[in-house]
Order: C-alpha cells, then structure tokens, then sequence
C-alpha cells in the first residue's frame, strides 16, 4: 500500500505537487494522468524515493520512506521496480546481463540467478533472445526486457512512466496485456503515468487526475470516467479518447 500525505515539491521556488493525498492499495492498476508538466513523473519518482520533497509523508507499506537513511533507502528501493518510455537498457549489454544488472547494482546474494534469469524471461515470453543485445530487438520487445529486468529483484510495487507511449498500438495492447498478467499472477501493484486515456480504460481500476501539480480527481476509474468527464476533456484533452 501506498499512501501519500500532503506531499509538495518545489523545484526551483516553483510548486510543481501540491497538497497531494493519494492511496494506493496492494494489488491495484493505478492510472496517474494529466498534461504535460502536470507533475506525474515527479509524483512517481517521490514513490520510489528517487525524488525528495518538500513537506509531506510517503509512506510505502507501514514504512515512512523520507525517514530511511541512506542504506535503508537503497533496501527500499531494491524492492521497487521502475520502468520508462525509452526502455532505459545498457545497450552494450545482452539481455542476460541487463536483467543480471540489479542484483549486482544491489549486491544481491541471490541463490540460482542463472534460473531465475530464465524464469522472468520465460514470463516476458522473451527466452530467446537471452544473448542478444538490446538493438537486435523491437521496441516492444525491449520493453519486455525490462519489464523482466524490474522483476528480478522480486518488487511488490512497479511504476511505469509512460512505458508504452512509444510503441505502434498492437504492441502497445501486448505490453498491457503483460502487466495484467503481473498484476495478476505475481500479486505487484502498479502505478502506471500516462497521457492516455486508452491506457487507463485498459488496465487500471483506480486513477488520478493531476493538474498543475494538484490532484483534482482520484477514486476508481470507471467512477471517474462514468461522472466526470468534463473534467478529462479539461485536462487530457478530447484526441486521448
Ligand atoms: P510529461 O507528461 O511531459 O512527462 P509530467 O507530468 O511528467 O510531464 P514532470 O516531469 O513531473 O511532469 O514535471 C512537472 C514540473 O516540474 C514541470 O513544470 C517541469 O518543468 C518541472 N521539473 C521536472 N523536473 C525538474 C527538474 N529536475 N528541475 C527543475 N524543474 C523540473
Ligand atoms: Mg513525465
């Protein structure tokens, strides 16, 4: 579970959150949207630590998160698994060291990472590119990768940033389809940003609304779809539907 108090953050002097509250419950698909600069990556970023804050609690399952220090925050992070639009791979490296990547960077001391590795590849349906590199592969299949490379570190949480904006629509449908199925089978919750509606009506069964760097809407997405879509014609903009 994620819990967000009154979370602000200024870059600069300028507001970028403001008074944010927002739960996330273990298990959800959570949909963050908004404009452009509306604050999504930011808010992300402050889930997983990377982003320091202003005023405000994150609190990730009982656990205050801008009280960890430093080691205790890299542990916390170990936990949480992240994946962007640029896919974000070591290209000199082969799918196999890519998802072999966070357990060194964590100094993991992981029983049969040889299994493991195939494991999550298997999940990603990708065992076959195990020694390739990252430029033999589709857009679609890199995303794969690291999805797969989130997953090594066993996360309970995995934030998407726009992870599908790059890719043609069928591939788009196939990368959803597959966080479905992680939501589902492996129990993670994922919080995923993005500017398009499609992607919400997809997967997530919770959303918020973020403009400004303020939260005007979150509850559950058929909800908010259903009665306020004056709102997202405001804030997304029709060409999203
Ligand atoms: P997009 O859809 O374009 O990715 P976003 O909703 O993710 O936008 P953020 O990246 O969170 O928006 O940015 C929110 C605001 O914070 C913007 O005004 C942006 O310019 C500002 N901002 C983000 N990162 C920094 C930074 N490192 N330094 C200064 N300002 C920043
Ligand atoms: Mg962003």
């Amino acid at each position: 579970m994620i819990e967000i108090r009154n979370l602000s953050k200024t870059f600069d002097g300028k507001q970028v959150l403001q008074g944010i509250d927002l739960t996330i419950d273990k298990g959800d698909i959570y949909g963050l949207v908004g404009v452009s600069g509306a604050g999504k990556s930011t808010l992300l970023r402050c889930m997983n630590g990377l982003e320091s804050f202003d005023s405000g609690d994150v609190i990730v399952d009982g656990v205050h998160i801008n009280r960890l220090n430093k080691k205790e925050l890299r542990y916390f992070r170990s936990g949480v698994g992240m994946i962007f639009q640029q896919f974000s791979l070591l290209e000199r490296k082969t799918v196999y060291e890519n998802i072999l990547f966070p357990l060194k960077c964590f100094k993991s001391k992981m029983n049969n990472v040889d299994q493991r590795i195939r494991e999550v590849l298997e999940l990603v349906e990708l065992t076959e590119k195990i020694d390739v590199l990252p430029r033999q592969l589709s857009g679609g299949q890199k995303q794969r990768v690291a999805i797969a490379r989130a997953l090594i570190m066993n996360p309970t949480i995995l934030l998407c940033d726009e992870a599908t904006s790059a890719l043609d629509p069928n591939i788009k449908q196939s990368i959803l389809e597959l966080l479905k199925k992680i939501n589902r089978e492996l129990g993670i919750t994922i919080v995923v940003v993005t500017h398009e509606m499609s992607v919400v009506k997809g997967i997530c069964n919770k959303m918020g609304v973020l403009s400004g760097g303020k939260l005007k809407a979150a509850g559950s997405a058929q909800d908010i779809f259903l009665n306020m879509p004056d709102l997202l014609d405001d804030f997304m903009g029709e060409e999203n539907y």
